[in-house]
């Protein structure tokens, strides 16, 4: 770990442009395979953190991720705040060492180095590994990224992150995007030549009803027939998905006290639909958790503990003040603390510094009568001598505590003495 320390500060690492940073720490989160859904990310990348350091260790750094939301400043925006030795942590968490960290090249390649084999059964080059370069794209609905695998040709296919080839997918037809220019020419010469139907349908496997229709309709207009389908479906999916989230908002509205586990429960069904084609609104739209509850009401207690210790520091600082107004000493007890900061003795568990902090400057009765001694002394003996019986009279103290009888007996005898 100091070694890692030692090269952050050589290089000066904080000099980094916090966008570079942040998309090379985004990089290596992908490649952790931590990066979806986003609404785990925090939790997942922690976990990573405590398992690689664990948490006494991160305890002393005050970087546990379960106790400090400090990962929450992973953004474009925030990361400049985030602390070096928290930088240092995550680099060393997501790619063994500061340095491998900053000299590595991380991309995210989900479907490993290529090339890639082009699935367009009209060329000559079918199933042979022509496509170099793919297109990672973001779909928002499902909260994933895709691979757009595109060839030379135009033949151009999505696979879903996980799927390792394209021969195994099932109705492989849904994942064309394009069928391109090679592929177009090869099927209007197998028209042109008279090749029947049903032996183009199995040729170029489709069914005969659509070999039917890119000849009747040509393929331009067949694409743009299908395209057109397509706007509709996404169109209707997107009508769908808004009457989901109204749905999903109501549901919200009628039971605003439910947790994440209770409301998914009160409408399982809905859930479901939005998990699969809304999952990144879905987590943005989702109750606390019951822990998720209970973290954020310990943070909001931790606030407004904070808020009364400065009260009551306040408080402290003003006593002489009341003092003051009140025309007499006050001693220094938890009730008028408490009523002036405007607390309640019974949260004493639930605002622990602030109790605390008045447990340590309560005064005990011999320490108010010293106080009471010393006024005493200040308001009507300057120079002359002290007489004990004189001060107790003035004051009103009967029953002396051992701490204030002995230290009268001190002033006594130090003011008595001649200098
Ligand atoms: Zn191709």
């Amino acid at each position: 770990m100091s070694e890692n320390v030692e090269y952050f500060f050589e290089n000066e690492v904080g000099y980094i442009n916090s966008k570079e940073l942040y998309n090379k720490y985004f990089e290596c989160i992908k490649i952790a395979g931590i990066s979806t859904p986003l609404s785990s990310l925090k939790k997942n990348l922690g976990g990573i953190l405590i398992s690689k350091f664990g948490e006494e260790a991160l305890d002393l750094l005050n970087s546990n991720p379960l106790k400090n939301d400090w990962l929450s400043y992973l953004s474009i925006e925030r990361i400049k705040h985030i602390h070096p030795i928290r930088h240092v942590l995550l680099m060393v968490a997501l790619s063994n060492s500061v340095q491998e960290f900053l000299t590595n090249e991380f991309g995210y390649k989900p479907f490993g180095n290529g090339p890639w084999a082009c699935m367009n059964i009209l060329s000559d080059h079918y199933t042979m590994e022509t496509i170099k370069d793919i297109n990672l794209v973001f779909n928002k609905y499902k909260g994933e990224f895709q691979g757009e695998f595109k060839c030379n040709c135009g033949f151009t296919y999505i696979l879903n992150i996980g799927e390792n080839s394209p021969l195994n997918i099932e109705n492989f037809h849904f994942r064309i995007k394009e069928k391109g220019d090679v592929w177009n020419r090869e099927f209007s010469k197998l028209v042109s030549r008279g090749v029947p139907i049903s032996e183009i349908a199995t040729i170029t496997k489709q069914a005969k009803g659509t070999v039917r229709k890119i000849i009747k309709f040509g393929h331009d207009s067949f694409e743009q027939e299908k395209a057109r389908k397509r706007k509709l479906i996404i169109k209707n999916e997107d009508i769908q998905k808004n009457i989901n989230r109204r749905e999903w908002i109501k549901l919200r509205r009628k039971f605003p006290n439910l947790l994440r586990t209770e409301l998914i429960a009160a409408n399982k069904s809905l859930y479901t639909k939005l998990r699969s084609k809304d999952a990144v609104w879905l987590d943005e739209n989702l109750p606390l958790s019951k822990r998720g509850r209970s973290k954020l009401s310990k943070e909001a207690y931790f606030e407004k503990d904070l808020a009364y210790l400065e009260k009551a520091k306040y408080v402290i600082n003003k006593w002489s003040e009341y003092e003051k107004q009140a025309d007499k000493l006050i001693k220094i007890t938890k009730i008028p603390i408490l009523v002036r900061i405007g607390l309640d003795s019974r949260y004493v568990n639930k605002y622990k510094m602030t109790f605390s902090f008045i447990k340590s400057v309560l005064e005990s009765h011999g320490d108010y009568q010293i106080r009471i001694i010393k006024n005493c002394i200040a308001t009507h003996f300057d120079d002359t001598e002290l007489k004990r019986y004189k001060i107790l009279s003035l004051s009103g103290l009967r029953k002396l505590e051992p701490q204030a009888k002995k230290y009268l007996d001190d002033i006594i005898k130090e003011h008595n003495t001649p200098k």
